[in-house]
């Protein structure tokens, strides 16, 4: 079977060529597909600095020097799995409501052709519409979120959603079910203990950053897996649940948190979930390091998650 594969770094430049995820084709019909990378280029839901609107251009570019086998993870994605760069969403720029919608909309079109959607970010407000359309397809889901803020609180300046609310509404709306949810590498000053409020109402699960460093990385693995279980599961990835040294270009940094190489232990550690949906999100370019180093562990980490989805289909 032909499967879409990177163009040929030996034949066309890395540099050359309108640049696509990890040089895949660009394609808008899902037909045959079993995964679908989006790009969600949406910085409305943001509160502090914006800039995400330009992330999945930047991943796109950087991407470019992803070579298409994984040794640590022992699997070429490309020849397990029809993989399709299935573009941008329009997301509205000046309409977080209508953006939302858009972004369901496309999700849950991907989601109803039989692939797995992945997202890339776009602020975190865009988890809440691809939940919602994952969960029509899937029921509700399980979540991984690595991430330094919580992301629970249930609205800001007069709107319930931005990127600090969207899983208050997964977990309210069905979308996800809160006994399986787990949250990664939270830190951080915040608001008050009542922060966690949420999390002993509804039993979801936090390994804050002391308990990462702590436990050390095989038990965080074994935790996760252990609260997710075997069914549908969701992976959501702000790239701020990596330390700042390492990822400079997001809108919310907080310092003390992971290292790129911990981030990718981590993601490699979810190989055999049923992983039917997830997202990189929360890349800022405007506010990146030189070499724009966020989006090159960005697009990094979105290969090791396909990789993982790649790791459940037979050869
Ligand atoms: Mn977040
Ligand atoms: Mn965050």
């Amino acid at each position: 079977m032909n499967r879409p594969q990177p163009r040929d770094a030996f034949e066309s430049p890395r540099f050359a060529q309108p640049a696509t995820f990890m040089r895949l084709p660009h394609a808008t019909d899902l037909t045959g597909a079993d995964v679908a990378i989006l790009g969600v280029p949406f910085d409305s839901g943001t509160s502090y600095r914006p800039g995400t609107r330009l992330g999945p251009r930047e991943i796109r570019s950087q991407s470019s020097l992803i070579r298409p086998y994984s040794h640590f993870q022992q699997v070429a994605p490309f020849d397990r799995l029809t993989v399709v760069d299935a573009g941008d969403v329009d997301a509205s720029p000046v309409n977080l409501d209508i953006a939302h919608r858009a972004i369901e909309s496309r999700v849950g079109e991907i989601a109803a052709a039989g692939a797995v959607p992945l997202s890339v970010g776009g602020d975190h407000s865009i988890s809440l519409p691809a939940l919602r359309a994952v969960a029509r397809a899937h029921g509700p889901l399980g979540l991984v979120q690595f991430d330094a803020h919580v992301d629970t609180w249930d609205g800001d300046f007069g709107s319930k959603i931005f990127h600090g609310s969207p899983f208050y509404y997964a977990a309210t709306d069905g979308a996800i079910d809160p006994r399986r949810f787990v949250q990664v590498g939270i830190r951080g000053p915040m608001y008050g203990s009542s922060d966690f409020d949420f999390h002993r109402a509804h039993a979801v699960t936090v390994i804050d950053i002391d308990e990462v460093f702590r436990l050390g990385l095989e038990a965080v693995v074994a935790r996760i897996r252990e609260v997710i279980g075997t069914s549908p599961v969701y992976v959501t990835f702000d790239i701020d649940s990596v330390d700042p040294a390492f990822a400079p270009g997001t809108g919310t940094p907080e310092v003390g948190g992971l290292s790129s190489w911990q981030a990718q232990q981590l993601v490699r550690g979810l190989a055999g979930l049923s992983v039917v949906g997830g997202d990189i999100v929360e890349v800022s370019p405007p506010f990146d390091g030189p070499g724009q180093i966020t989006s090159v562990l960005a697009s990094n980490l979105l290969f090791e998650l396909l990789c993982v989805v790649a790791r459940r289909r037979q050869p």
